[in-house]
């Protein structure tokens, strides 16, 4: 897969990932390396796993967005078009479909009439809000782990 269908664009001390050609919905855009793994987030990992971070390339440019146009599936180590794209756009996905609790949370301005406001982690946000966006295995298995234990804690 030719490296350079993607391509960092930095504006103002802003880092972003951009598209340097079409993609329709449903191509892999892109292979994540797995190029650092952990057992800590940073602010420049994705969660694979539970226990699992990994620094991923360039694709640490790739921003948050509440209406994203790209997927991480991080059992097939793929970055996948959820929307046609336009060589130009900038690529986006939704932090929380692979983030559990992130090491360096911030506040979304993305103007999305679905915004989060605040983006820290699937563990923050109410399945009302997840059920709408593609999840990563290990966030659906931890937000049920969780509601297993609010149960738990019931009167
Ligand atoms: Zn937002």
């Amino acid at each position: 897969m030719p490296t350079d269908v993607i391509a960092i664009h930095t504006e103002n001390k802003v880092r972003s990932l951009v598209a340097r050609q079409d993609f329709k919905r449903g191509d892999i855009i892109y292979q994540i390396p797995a190029e650092k793994v952990s057992d800590k987030p940073n602010r420049f990992t994705v969660q694979m796993d539970r226990n699992l971070h990994t620094e991923v390339g360039k694709l640490s440019a790739l921003n948050h967005s509440c209406d994203p146009n790209v997927i991480l599936d991080m059992e097939k180590m793929v970055v996948v078009a959820c929307h046609d794209i336009k060589a130009g756009d900038e690529l986006s996905f939704f932090y929380p479909s692979t983030e559990w609790e992130m090491a360096a949370p911030f506040i979304c301005l993305c103007g999305s009439p679905s915004c989060i406001h605040v983006v820290a982690g699937a563990r923050f946000l109410p399945l009302s809000t997840l059920e709408h966006h593609y999840l990563n295995r290990h966030i659906r298995e931890m937000m049920i782990d969780l509601l297993n234990n609010t149960q738990r804690h019931l009167p």
